[in-house]
């Protein structure tokens, strides 16, 4: 089966999708996008991730080519060509095309990709023992509430925390954990979940909210409010949430264990809740 590729309303086998070398996205970093994945072929809270490309397009202005239900429609019909028992969606959308001036163009038309992709699910093996991580100073600009393919800090925090034996790079901003490069952290102190407010220094993880609901519903007390990092070094547990890592056990921040040194009773009753909510 090829992955799929989408561009502008197009579809196409994925090696054949190309953009203009001119596109503002390639050039600047002009444009912002989503990634969705399915459970039971059904894509997950399309919903809440077409809202937060809605979202994040209106912040950087730009306006979107196709309304709420025509973007559900070309997703379904990437993940039925796509044929895949589960999928992985990438959506990307850019300012477009234009000979290269930092201000907007006067007129564009907004670049629109799709891929199409097998979503292989992480390690159960990790899953169920939990990762490291490491936390380093959160150089990203000031509006990380905008999910825009400006990643280069994240890639760069993902690097070194790969070079140093580490899953996840989390931020720390003032002295305060923001968010992981590519997750959410929620923090576990005497029985409550602790995890960095809504605002500009994070970016709102759809599986975050999901995650909020779910430990509301099991009756933990949870608070939204930025953990100092000796606070979170203190913490009895860690996890981490996001599409790719779905609920992950922390079990070491800079080479210091978190709590027991394994996966925490509270966050493996959410890792089951999350498991059952998901089906
Ligand atoms: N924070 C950052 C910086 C991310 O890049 C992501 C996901 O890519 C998340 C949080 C988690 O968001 P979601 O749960 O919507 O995947």
């Amino acid at each position: 089966m090829p992955d799929i590729g989408f561009v502008n309303g197009r579809f196409l086998p994925l090696e054949e999708a190309t953009v203009s070398v001119e596109d503002r996205g390639f050039q600047f970093g002009d444009g912002v996008y989503e990634v969705i994945r399915t459970y039971h072929g059904r894509p997950f809270h399309l919903d809440a991730h077409l809202a937060r490309l809605e979202r994040s397009a209106k912040a950087i202005e730009l306006p979107l080519p196709w309304n709420i239900q025509q973007w559900t429609a070309h997703v379904h019909e990437g993940i039925k060509r796509g044929g895949y028992a589960e999928s992985k969606v990438y959506l990307q959308l850019t300012r477009g095309a234009a000979p290269r001036d930092h201000s907007f163009p006067a007129s564009t038309k907004p670049t629109a990709v799709m891929t199409v992709r097998e979503m292989r699910p992480m390690d159960p093996a990790l899953q169920a023992s939990g990762v490291t991580v490491m936390t380093m100073d959160d150089w990203r600009w000031g509006r990380c509430d905008i999910k825009s393919v400006n990643l280069l800090p994240n890639v760069m925090a993902r690097q070194k925390a790969k070079q140093a034996g580490a899953f996840e790079a989390v931020f720390v901003r003032n002295g305060l954990v923001t968010e992981g490069a590519v997750s959410n952290v929620m923090t576990v102190k005497a029985g409550h979940v602790l995890t960095a407010p809504e605002g500009e220094q994070i970016l709102s993880g759809v599986t975050r909210t999901v995650m909020l609901d779910l430990i509301r519903k099991e009756g933990l007390p949870v608070e939204e409010r930025f953990v100092a990092l000796d606070e979170f070094l203190r913490a009895d547990e860690i996890f981490l949430t996001g599409t790719t890592v779905e609920v992950l056990p922390v079990v070491g921040v800079d080479g210091q264990p978190i709590g027991s040194g394994k996966p925490g009773p509270v966050t493996q009753k959410l890792q089951a809740a999350f498991q059952r909510f998901v089906g």
